[in-house]
């Protein structure tokens, strides 16, 4: 790439492209930092040809790695066959029909029916209204409140900002939905404290998302998410499972609930169902709301999306999902996710700034401190430079700062190998 085309690129980025959760002042001064152009396997190249390992999988969605041919195949001959159709009313279509059956077969549980969606914020948006609806039908119309948990990251549509439970989100408009309450990420006494406080019959649905992702990567206890099911079941209250980072293999499991044996009523995926060659998200719900819809349902379900179900996205994601059964990505997920606990623990014990490892499958945190053993921080964060320097070497991971948290996380794709998993730790 000469360098004119860089920076009339730079440029024109300046002035048109207003970017997704990103720092305008950063992006107006300092112009993008990486342009890429191009992927294979688990690396990225610039448009200055350095390749970098996508440690994050992009945004921890690309579960099968760049440049798949099939993917690219399965979306061409969709697009020539039926480039898009309506599911609205009773109109269908085969793919659509055929990645539900899947999704159904692969869900825990009587999770057995999908509404399909663009992405996550959608997916979860959905699950928010189809709960409320459902208890609408049932004859209690007083259950509309949504309870999730402080660091919680559920999207940025309307709703899915209030469930979010990281402050900086909701600054960011100053202005929330109503019916939004937020407790203790890891507290079954505070869920049952803050259900009795609002009155159990005032109470929708609680959300969790079974690992804190973008809040900073926290594995809850082992018998955080059973406690929360008894209490759900306890009041009659919905339990909704956020899986849009975690599923379809990213925790060395194909859902991260089954690591606690815990059936959600509705479970909300994204991300990792297209590994991102198309965007696609959507809700299963259990049979027992499925049946009361089918009962009590008069009329239109006044909730689509024009991309509900979409053709091509449909046909890409039953690849994608075919790929990672046959390569066995779920356990290549368990198997790297160990390879990668032993080389943090090795920097463990070599550097002493690094402490509170947190690793289930391909997702991964550490802590920085100044001092780790004495838990001091740096009296300034330190996880962003670090990102910095380390995308400066070829590997792009994440920092988190929100709070008191100063985290590395990462999130390699699912067919990561042992050699790369080195690469990652010796580049850290
Ligand atoms: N839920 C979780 C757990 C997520 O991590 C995300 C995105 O990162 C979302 C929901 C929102 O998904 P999307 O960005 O596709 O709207």
């Amino acid at each position: 790439m000469n360098k004119e085309k860089e920076i009339n690129l730079e440029n024109l980025d300046k002035k048109h492209f207003l970017h997704p959760t990103s720092s305008i002042k950063q992006q107006q001064e300092d112009g993008p930092a990486i342009i890429f152009e191009e992927g294979k396997g688990i690396y990225l190249k610039d448009i200055n040809g350095k390749e970098y390992i996508e440690g994050m999988s992009s945004l921890w969605n690309v579960a099968v790695g760049y440049g798949r041919k099939e993917l690219a195949k399965a979306a061409k001959k969709q697009m020539k066959k039926l480039s898009f159709s309506s599911a609205f009313s009773t109109f269908s279509h085969e793919s659509a029909i055929l990645l539900a059956e899947k999704i159904a077969r692969l869900a825990p549980g009587n999770l057995n029916t999908v509404f399909f969606t663009s992405g996550g914020s959608e997916a979860n948006e959905s699950a928010f209204k189809l709960v409320r609806h459902y208890w609408l039908l049932k004859g209690e119309p007083e259950r509309k409140k949504i309870i999730s948990r402080k660091k919680a990251y559920h999207g940025v549509a309307a709703g899915t900002t209030s469930a979010t439970g990281i402050v900086e989100f909701h600054q960011m408009t100053n202005s929330l939905a109503p019916d939004f309450l937020h407790v203790d990420s890891d507290s079954v006494a505070a869920l049952k404290k803050e259900i009795e406080k609002e009155g159990p019959k005032t109470i929708a649905a609680f959300i969790a998302e079974p690992v804190i992702g973008a809040g900073g990567m926290f594995i809850p206890d082992s018998d955080y998410l059973k406690g929360v099911r008894k209490v759900c079941d306890e009041y009659g209250i919905l339990f909704i499972a956020d899986e849009v980072i975690t599923g379809f293999g990213r925790t060395g499991k194909m859902f991260a609930v089954e690591h606690w044996d815990v059936k959600p009523d509705l479970l909300v995926f994204a991300k990792g169902v297209t590994s991102g060659y198309f965007p696609l998200g959507g809700v299963i719900i259990s049979e027992e709301i499925h049946d009361l819809l089918k009962e009590k349902s008069q009329g239109t379900l006044f909730h689509g999306f024009t991309y509900s179900g979409h053709p091509v996205g449909c046909s890409i994601a039953l690849k994608n999902l075919e790929i990672i059964e046959r390569e066995h990505l779920v356990a290549n997920s368990s198997l790297m996710g160990s390879e990668l606990l032993n080389g943090l623990k090795k920097m463990e014990n070599q550097f002493h700034c690094i402490g509170e490892i947190r690793v289930i499958g391909l997702l991964a945190g550490f802590e920085l401190y100044e001092n780790a053993q004495t838990k001091t921080r740096f009296s300034e964060k330190v996880a962003p430079k670090i990102v910095a320097e380390c995308a400066k070497l070829g590997l792009i991971c994440r920092s988190v700062t929100y709070d008191d948290s100063d985290t590395i996380v990462l999130a390699p794709p699912l067919i990561i190998t042992k050699e790369e998993i080195e690469k990652v730790i010796n580049i850290l």
